[in-house]
């Protein structure tokens, strides 16, 4: 799959469609992946520390949430073909989740914004299974309790939304010892999904 470098980050030329089938064959193949949607503020924040950078340099996938990284590819003439924002990658990976009974854990958000969240996706997604739901605001005691919970469930996908840089920052540090194929930052996707 080809990578454009744009602002030293290494995004994937795909369309949000291509971009989600790509990832389900991945998941299908049984690998492990972090994914970034890299929005400004992401891209902002590489700049600002070279630790983040690294760490961003380092996911399995990254794809551009922002129109801005869209024009500079072209003008570079390596043209990404669209904005692939997270919100919207969040739905099209629950679509191959509810063609394939795929399970999911959400962490982060507040605790009524987190239930919200996984109440809408199991309405939308039915045939998915939420395997869990903790909110983002836990105690390292109660980091522990999640991290064992998501160990247990071995869910396909873990949507973390703890707002950058923090929730690229907690999935590098626990996907290693945890039993999931994609996971992912969502930002302020469990809010807006709660409505
Ligand atoms: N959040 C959290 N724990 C914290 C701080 C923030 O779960 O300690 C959540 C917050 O409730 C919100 C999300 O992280 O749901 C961050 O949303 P924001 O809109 O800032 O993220 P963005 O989309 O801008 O990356």
């Amino acid at each position: 799959q080809k990578r454009v470098w744009v602002l030293q980050v290494p995004f994937l030329a795909a369309t949000r469609q291509e971009t989600a089938d790509h990832l389900a064959q991945r998941i299908q193949q049984g690998e492990r992946m972090q994914v970034v949607t890299a929005n400004p503020e992401i891209v902002m924040l590489g700049r600002e520390s070279s630790s983040y950078m690294k760490l961003l340099q380092q996911a399995d996938v990254i794809t551009p949430d922002g129109i801005g990284v869209v024009l500079a590819s072209r003008w570079i003439g390596e043209p990404l073909p669209e904005r692939v924002a997270g919100y919207e990658l969040l739905h099209t990976l629950m679509e191959h989740a509810n063609q394939h009974g795929w399970s999911y854990v959400l962490v982060g958000a507040s605790p009524a914004s987190c239930t919200g969240a996984a109440e809408t996706l199991q309405k939308m997604y039915p045939q998915a299974q939420c395997a869990g739901h903790f909110d983002g605001y836990f105690t390292p005691e109660k980091e522990k309790v999640i991290l064992a919970s998501i160990r247990d469930a071995k869910p396909q996908f873990l949507f973390v939304g703890l707002g950058a840089p923090r929730q690229e920052e907690w999935i590098a540090r626990h996907l290693k010892e945890l039993p999931v194929n994609l996971a992912m930052g969502v930002g302020g996707s469990l809010d807006v999904l709660s409505g």
